[in-house]
């Protein structure tokens, strides 16, 4: 791993370090619905604060559009982060503007201020390389040091993830080191047998990672509603299920080559059909090749894998030495449908070995249902990014730190 580290930045005591956090939470009402992201950014936090540094925290909210918008404001969160440090947090409600301004200007050493979304200012997602580095600036301009640790957004090339950290001496924090430690280990050396797990309903997107993982894997189970593309691909009908027939061509190419790596990819053998799409909907249980032939005909949904599917994804699961799971089994959302997302995060906390959630719906997912953080190997929170990472993709917020 060739991360630079915050060590690399030297003695932080009374410097002002700019810390770039994924806390892109959920929101309800203005409540956060689930905080994984703010705890996951604490450790970073608290080393700099425990080091006398004066730490100012910059993150995105939502996709606002460029100006301030009171529904995106980070303003709970840093309330939420106040609570997790157990510490006062200052909040700027501007980012770079004149109360951010003044409030870094009298921060004190071992204190914690949030700035207002990043979002909020045109800058910081310009496609333009000069609008952004011009936004990029305006934060250098707070900052001795910067510290990137918002893993979700490495895959994006924006002001405060990619352009801020060449304008001031940069390192990865903690979370960026620790998620990356993980996903390195399933790209380099998986302790075998490796199986990965892919459902949710992003399918074009997650074809891309098929490809890349063949070579890698010992079996991909499919799930979620991608499966409905590759039982297509083996000439069954679907019904009005998630189907994406563009892809039915590459998905017969995926097959073929994994008949020729002697890599086994599992397929549901059954379904759970519904009349529509809700949680009262009526539904049943079909094989996988006959979903048109239940009473609801052709206009039947598969809104879940089986429960001969669930188990026999569990069986495998739980003999496997390292997994990776991205993308829901079925809409988990709505409770009928959501038994095998269930049996698959249970076997995953029952695998000896490593075992790794990956995705935002995939990590929500799985605390809904009840599930803790630590019954897991690894919850991931970066979805897309976890995913361009073992597409062997090239980050750029990764580049900037020095990733290799
Ligand atoms: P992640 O965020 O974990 O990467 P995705 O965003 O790809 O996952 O997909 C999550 C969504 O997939 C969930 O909202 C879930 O309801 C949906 N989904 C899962 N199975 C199906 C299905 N059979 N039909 C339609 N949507 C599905
Ligand atoms: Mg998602």
């Amino acid at each position: 791993m060739t991360l630079r580290t915050i060590e690399s930045l030297g003695p932080l005591a009374g410097k002002r370090v700019v810390v770039r956090c994924d806390l892109n939470v959920p929101l309800k009402d203005g409540s956060i619905t689930d905080d994984g992201r703010v705890r996951a950014s604490v450790p970073t936090l608290e080393a700099l604060t425990g080091q006398g540094a004066r730490v100012i925290v910059v993150s995105h909210l939502g996709r606002p559009d460029g100006a301030p918008d009171p529904k995106y404001s980070l303003a709970p969160v840093a309330a939420r982060l106040g609570e997790l440090l157990d510490a006062p947090v200052a909040f700027a409600s501007d980012t770079v503007g004149p109360d951010a301004a003044s409030k870094v200007e009298h921060l004190a050493d071992r204190e914690v201020l949030v700035l207002e979304n990043l979002r909020f200012n045109a800058g910081e997602t310009a496609k333009d390389d000069e609008a952004r580095a011009a936004f990029a600036g305006e934060l250098a301009a707070f900052a001795d040091a910067v510290v990137s640790d918002g893993f979700g957004v490495v895959h994006r090339k924006q002001a405060s993830v990619f352009d801020l950290e060449q304008l001031r001496p940069s390192a990865a924090g903690l979370l960026i080191a620790a998620e990356l430690e993980v996903l390195d280990r399933l790209t380099e050396n998986p302790e075998r047998p490796y199986t990965v797990v892919l459902g949710g309903s992003k399918v074009s997107d997650k074809l891309g990672v098929i490809a890349h993982l063949l070579p890698r894997v010992d079996a991909l189970l499919i799930g979620g509603g991608m499966l409905f593309t590759f039982l297509a691909a083996q000439g069954h009908k679907v019904g009005s299920s998630l189907l994406e027939e563009d892809q039915i061509e590459t998905v017969r190419g995926y097959l073929a080559e994994a008949r020729e790596r002697g890599v086994e990819i599992v397929l549901p053998t059954d379904v759970v059909v519904a009349e529509r799409f809700a949680a009262d909907a009526e539904h049943v249980v079909a094989p996988a090749d006959a979903i048109e032939d239940t009473a609801f005909g052709a206009s039947g949904l598969g809104l879940d894998i089986g429960p001969d599917t669930a188990a026999a994804f569990a069986e495998k699961i739980r003999g496997s030495k390292t997994v990776f799971w991205n993308g829901p089994m079925g809409v988990f959302e709505l409770a009928p449908f959501a038994a095998g997302t269930r049996e698959v995060a249970q076997a995953l906390t029952e695998v000896d070995g490593l075992s790794v959630v990956g995705g935002g719906d995939s990590a929500a997912a799985v605390r809904q249902l009840g599930f803790a953080d630590d019954a897991f190997g690894h919850i991931s929170t970066g979805g897309g990014a976890s995913l361009e990472f073992l597409e062997g993709k090239k980050l750029p917020g990764l580049e900037v730190l020095g990733w290799q």
